[in-house]
């Protein structure tokens, strides 16, 4: 895959990744019910509101996810 669209593709990612999240330090919150989870507890699935738009039907694991990103932008996958 050519850089610039590996670059794009992790850019898009992203994106999509600060629509549902906010980092605070060393926090990551929700940014529908502010449940918030800190970099020591990367290894648990956030756990949402009950009400939550952003809760999906798999576990979701915020800080993993942006490790990932991270990770892939670098090694330009
Ligand atoms: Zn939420």
């Amino acid at each position: 895959m050519p850089a610039d669209t590996a670059f794009e593709r992790v850019g898009n990612d992203l994106f999509l990744w600060k629509h549902l999240w906010l980092l605070d330090g060393q926090r990551i919150r929700c940014c529908y019910c502010e449940q918030e989870q800190s970099l020591t507890w990367a290894h648990q699935a956030l756990v949402h509101g009950h009400h939550c738009p952003g809760r999906t039907a798999s576990a979701q694991y915020p800080w993993q996810d942006l490790v990932e990103l991270l990770c892939a932008h670098y090694q330009g996958k």
